[in-house]
């Protein structure tokens, strides 16, 4: 398998299934959702589905009847396979989808395990399949360490996609602005700075405990309704590892986990800003390579798909962007094959124009499209079989933009000079 880079090809496909079905458009309401959560007995769903059966046999138009009862038996018979629910729960989707116009329905299934745990239990006919669960999946997976200060306490806490989790809480003991009578002003400041110094030293070292050397935690949000977060990463009290891992600044209204709340809405766009670092990161380097003579670094469809074959591709950049399809083309009758490949927009033209074609081998008119693959699961399938990492680069920043529009979308980085 293929190392896969900052944007996770995984999830790449799971958006991609789920726009799929999203674009499923059933008649009235005879598309089944079923979302079976862990630890729910099969058996129980089955039974419960028999029920959903015999309720659907009060449906009063004929098709509409058939269509859900075979859906629902359907779903039935897929469950079997299944001995217990998975880990992660179960989601089936099942229904007649019109192929071709009025009449042309057919019957079609998706059994999806899901890639984390889906705790619903939901069962209902639509027109269109029930995805918001799923949908809410492809959120930000990744951790962040969230330090809140101010000057009366702070809190500790760690965001991973919609879970947050407040992880410790300490005061600083520190009086409030106002002097008791008789004491000098200047030695009221000063003992204040002491202990809010002191109590500066105790949110780092807490800070340490929770934060170092956890990998998994990408970045930390400073947070705060005060200047006291200010004063705190000022005066440098933070270990530089953990210094160097901050990365934003948020201003909240309150502390704790109220705090934890307004922090994990309003640090979206920061959180969105580090996915894209790494992202604006390798784009970068491939420009830099790609404008010196001699560069590690090449681009264009049928040149990188070359490359990789010859085993000089040391990582694979493609745009999200990317919207072509590959196509696979068979003579039927001298069995003659090529590929060409053609934007998403001209493929139903393209198959038009190719129906009136003649064979460049026989020369009879017996073209016939074989296969048609996204150009960009063409791409990812190559690299994984040579062993090419891939990168896969959003239209979301000005560099992948450029990327797309500049370069195709499609490129690589060189282990060797060619
Ligand atoms: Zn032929």
């Amino acid at each position: 398998m293929a190392s896969v880079g900052s944007h996770s090809l995984e999830n790449y496909r799971f958006k991609k299934l789920l726009e799929e079905l999203k674009s499923k458009v059933g008649r009235g309401t005879e598309l089944i959702s079923l979302y079976i959560p862990p630890g729910r007995p099969i058996h129980e769903v089955v039974n419960g589905l028999w029920q959903e059966y015999n309720t659907a046999s009060n449906i009063k138009s004929d098709r509409t009847r058939r269509n859900v009862q075979s859906a629902i038996e359907r779903v039935i018979q897929k469950l079997r396979y299944f001995k217990k629910t998975p880990e992660n729960g179960l989601v089936i989707f099942c229904g007649a989808i019109p192929q071709d116009g009025e009449g042309s329905e057919r019957l079609e299934d998706y059994v999806i395990v899901p890639p984390e745990p889906v705790n619903i239990s939901y069962y209902g006919c639509s027109s269109r399949f029930f995805l918001d669960p799923l949908y809410e999946l492809l959120r930000e997976k990744e951790s962040y360490g969230v330090i809140i200060i101010d000057s009366s306490e702070a809190s500790f806490g760690i965001i991973s996609g919609r879970r947050m989790e407040l992880v410790r809480e300490i005061t600083s003991g520190i009086p409030g602005k106002h002097r008791a009578g008789g004491q000098s002003a200047r030695r009221f400041e000063r003992l204040r700075e002491m202990e809010l110094n002191e109590f500066f030293r105790r949110v780092a070292k807490y800070a340490d405990e929770l934060f170092l050397g956890r990998d998994d935690i990408k970045g930390i949000l400073v947070a705060g309704p005060g200047p006291t977060k200010y004063d705190f990463l000022d005066k440098d009290y933070l270990n530089y590892m953990i210094k160097q891992k901050v990365i934003g600044v948020v201003d909240i209204a309150y502390t704790g986990e109220e705090g934890l709340r307004e922090v994990a809405s309003k640090s979206v766009d920061i959180l969105r800003g580090v996915r894209h670092m790494d992202e604006k990161r390798i784009v970068q380097r491939f420009f830099k390579e790609a404008t010196v003579g001699g560069g590690l670094a090449a681009y264009g469809e049928d040149e990188v798909r070359s490359l990789i074959t010859r085993g000089l591709v040391e990582t694979l950049i493609i745009s999200e962007g990317v919207d072509r399809i590959r196509v696979t083309v068979e003579c039927g009758i001298c069995g003659y094959t090529y590929k060409y490949t053609v934007r998403g927009a001209d493929l139903y033209a393209s198959e038009a124009e190719l129906s009136r074609s003649r064979c460049p081998s026989c020369d009879n008119q017996s073209l016939k499209i074989k296969e048609k693959k996204d150009l960009i699961d063409e791409f990812i399938e190559l690299a994984e079989q040579y062993k090419v990492n891939v990168e896969l680069i959003s239209t979301e920043t000005e560099e992948g933009e450029m990327f797309l529009k500049g370069f195709g979308g499609i490129a690589a980085l060189l282990r060797y000079r060619v």
